[in-house]
Order: structure tokens, then C-alpha cells, then sequence
């Protein structure tokens, strides 16, 4: 699929098939989508621009690389997105953090904001809005739709499990938005799930249900 990156890496394919099994417990399930989301990071960073710098060695100077422009942009979707938050600042731990609030209704599966807070100069940053499901694709929508407003020009988004009509939703709406997930399974059922999926992801995080 253009613009999407289905990351097959065995040890992202090997924490996925743990996360999504039924008996993790609540704790295992927020280690392992941390350790993802470290993963994840590494993968959706692979082509970030480097600027040559010179920097002294106990030995001698050298001319090095280092990371162009202005800090990233995380965006998380609240809630489930926070369960990937801090293994990919793990990573990159310099980064600005987005926080969007948006739940979807459970009859209708419209998306509904309650909290928007990201840092002002969102126009100069590359931003990855974050979410692990993306299902019916509206509430990426949403997000990216609110990214956008705020002024954000370059976008990504990662997952880890997707549905290619959620997939086909976030193209329609967002073309220039590249996708990054660790799995596109087989279907949505009829109340927004993804199936066979991983269950409710929020649930499964803070042990709400
Ligand atoms: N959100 C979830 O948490 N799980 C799904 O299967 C779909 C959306």
C-alpha cells in the first residue's frame, strides 16, 4: 500500500503477537507496548534529514552528523496513544509532546475532542500523531484534522495494528500523510473493533475493564 510501512521486523512481530494475546496481564501489556513503541520509533525515524556538525573527540576533531531542524512533535491520542508515548521518548527524549483528547462514540463511532494542548510552533516540526488502533480511521482523522489547524505541515502517523479501510480513510483525508504500523489485519467488525485485533486497547493499558 503507498505511504504505508507494515514494519516486519521479527522483534516487532514477536512483541505483537505477545501483546495480543488474551492472559497478558495488564502490566506485561504496557511493557511490551512500550518496548513497540521504542521499536516503532526507530523505524518511523529511519529517513530524518543530518546536518554536519564538527565536535572535538578526547582525540582529535571530527565532522559528525546530527539531527536537522527543530525538535519532533509526539502526538499522542489520548488515552490509548500514551501507552506508546514514552518508549518512543525513550528514544528521542529531547522531543515536544502534543496531547489530543478525542473518544469515540460508542453508537455512531464519531470522533469527540475533549482536550487539544501542543506546542505553538507546530508549523516548523515534524509531527507523529500516535495512536495504536487505527480502526475506522476516524479518529486519526480527527487528529491530524486538529494537527493541521494548530498549523502542522508535516505529518506522520503510527499504529501498530491497522484495517486497510482505516488506512483508506486517513489517504482520503490526509494523502500526504505516510503511515507506519506493525500489522494491517483482516477486518473491522460491526462495532469498530479490529479483527483479530488485541481487544480495547485503552482497556487492556489501565486495567478499566
Ligand atoms: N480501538 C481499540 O482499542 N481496539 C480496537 O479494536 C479498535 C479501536
Amino acid at each position: 500500500m503507498n505511504q504505508v510501512t507494515e514494519v516486519d521486523h521479527p522483534l516487532v512481530q514477536h512483541k505483537l503477537t505477545l501483546l495480543r494475546d488474551k492472559s497478558r496481564t495488564t502490566k506485561g501489556f504496557r511493557q511490551l507496548m512500550r518496548e513497540l513503541a521504542t521499536l516503532m520509533c526507530y523505524e518511523v525515524t529511519r529517513d530524518l534529514s543530518l546536518d554536519p556538525v564538527t565536535i572535538e573527540t578526547p582525540l582529535m576533531s571530527m565532522q559528525a552528523q546530527m539531527l536537522s531542524g527543530k525538535k519532533l512533535v509526539l502526538a499522542p491520542i489520548l488515552r490509548a496513544g500514551i501507552g506508546l508515548l514514552e518508549g518512543m521518548l525513550d528514544l528521542v527524549p529531547s522531543a515536544r509532546v502534543a496531547h489530543i483528547g478525542l473518544y469515540r462514540e460508542p453508537e455512531s463511532l464519531e470522533t469527540v475532542e475533549y482536550y487539544f494542548k501542543a506546542p505553538v510552533d507546530l508549523p516548523n516540526r515534524t509531527v507523529i500523531a500516535i495512536d495504536p488502533m487505527l480502526a475506522t480511521g476516524n479518529t486519526a482523522v480527527a487528529a491530524l484534522d486538529r494537527l493541521k489547524e494548530h498549523g502542522a505541515t508535516d505529518l506522520r502517523f503510527v499504529c501498530l495494528l491497522a484495517t486497510r479501510p482505516g488506512i483508506a480513510n486517513v489517504q482520503e483525508h490526509h494523502p500526504g500523510v505516510r503511515i507506519w504500523t506493525a500489522s494491517i489485519d483482516a477486518e473491522l467488525s460491526d462495532h469498530g473493533y479490529i479483527l483479530p485485533g488485541l481487544g480495547d486497547a485503552g482497556d487492556r493499558l489501565y486495567g478499566t475493564r
